[in-house]
């Protein structure tokens, strides 16, 4: 077993978040910007420090090995991302990076040989904040997202991706994946409220919710806001209200885990004096179970049916996006419930409900993951907060769980 040193995680936390820190005690670190070029400046000066090499690929992901003992065997793979949501919080992202960056610290300094050797990432653009598409960095290094297509993504001022990695000098030369991985673990915030309710200092991840993103649009008939009674209207936005309730009263009739959200909407003629004849908007639904969320899909059309036939409207509806259920690799699990039990670290197990970078690494390799608490569930906000006997347990976890998948010497 390995101990993280504690004031030096804390310090390095510290200092890290000193780097696009807000006035409110967040983080304003979009990818690719001046902010995050300095994190990841001092990202590499800290790997060089403990003499390890650091290569960056041409899509900016950022990594630095530890050699083991046996230099064919593919090597664990562990860390995050250092970008951050606009005015986001200090946690997310960035703990998971610092305690990588911890454990080879750990290793480096107590001179523990591992059999495999381990490397350290930073994937870019996670947060899909500065350009739309979530985990970029992972998704083309799993192949899911083409290296072209992801350099020439545009913010929403014109600047293409390609442009911005070559701005701060990230534009790596190293081929995107060049060799095989044993496995890949990521410590990461739970960014929901379940374990701090139940006083539990880490989660041992089993996968992540399956998301269908759904798209509404009712179809009704303008008329005028005055001389026209309301049992003569065919109205698209009272119809659509009338749904959105009924939505969001589904979870609590399916499971215990699942959550829908109407996040946007809109109404045409969009006038103030004029009966709408049209509303379109969007449904995420999400279950640990996918046959939940295709029951919930199935019901989110019950609803609109009904609620259209009230409203003497029609509907269409249409699935924009879906992914399935991930399931992380059973290995993972129990090298971090072991770590956990071990270190007599109070854990239970948990689903993730938002993506991560270690969703797409499960498609090519042997995936998990560590949650640490999130107060009140707060996060992509600059009051997001754990408390810091959390940290430095799910470090500890998440070192040990790492040098036990290295095989420790
Ligand atoms: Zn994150």
């Amino acid at each position: 077993m390995v101990t993280i040193d504690a004031e030096r995680f804390r310090d390095s936390f510290e200092t890290y978040s000193a780097i696009g820190a807000t006035e409110q005690g967040g983080l304003h670190r979009l990818a690719l910007t001046d902010a995050d070029r300095k994190a990841r400046d001092r990202f590499v000066a800290d790997l060089r420090e403990i003499g390890l090499d650091v290569r960056i690929d041409a899509i900016g992901n950022v990594f630095a090995r530890r050699d083991g003992t046996n230099a064919d065997a593919a090597p664990v793979l562990i860390g995050s991302h250092l970008d951050t949501q606009p005015r986001g919080g200090r946690f997310d992202g960035q703990l998971g990076v610092l305690a990588a960056l911890e454990t080879l610290r750990t290793l480096e300094e107590e001179d523990i040989e591992t059999e495999r050797p381990i490397e350290i990432v930073d994937w870019t653009n996670e947060e899909g904040s500065r350009f739309q598409h979530a985990m970029l960095g992972s998704a083309v290094f799993v192949g899911e997202l083409g290296l072209e297509t992801a350099l020439a993504m545009t913010d929403a001022d014109g600047t293409r991706l390609g442009d911005a990695l070559e701005r701060i000098g990230y534009d790596g030369e190293h081929p995107v994946r060049s060799h095989d991985h044993h496995a890949y673990l990521e410590l990461h915030v739970e960014q929901g409220p379940k374990l701090a309710e139940h006083g539990a200092s880490v989660g041992v991840v089993d996968g992540v919710f399956g998301i269908r993103w759904l798209e509404a649009t009712i179809h009704g008939e303008t008329d005028h806001a005055g001389p026209t009674p309301m049992h003569a209207r065919h109205d698209a936005v009272a119809t659509a209200a009338d749904a959105v309730s009924e939505i969001n009263a589904l979870p609590n009739r399916l499971s215990t885990d699942a959550v829908t959200t109407v996040g946007r909407i809109r109404a045409e003629p969009d006038s103030i004096n004029v009966v709408p004849d049209r509303a379109e908007f969007t449904i995420d639904v999400r279950s640990a179970d996918d046959d939940v969320v295709q029951t919930a899909a199935e019901r989110v059309a019950a609803e609109l049916a009904a609620a259209c036939e009230r409203h003497r409207t029609t509907y269409e509806l249409d699935t924009v996006w879906e992914t399935s259920v991930t399931e992380f690799a059973p290995e993972l699990r129990e090298a971090v419930g072991d770590a956990a039990a071990t270190l007599d670290v109070a854990h239970e197990r948990v689903v993730s409900g938002a993506g991560h970078d270690a969703k797409y690494l499960s498609r090519i390799m042997p995936a998990g993951m560590v949650f640490v608490p999130s107060v009140g569930g707060t996060t992509h906000n600059e009051a997001e907060f754990t408390e810091w006997d959390d940290c430095v347990a799910g470090a500890n976890v998440y070192a040990n769980a790492a040098l036990s998948l290295a095989g420790d010497v």
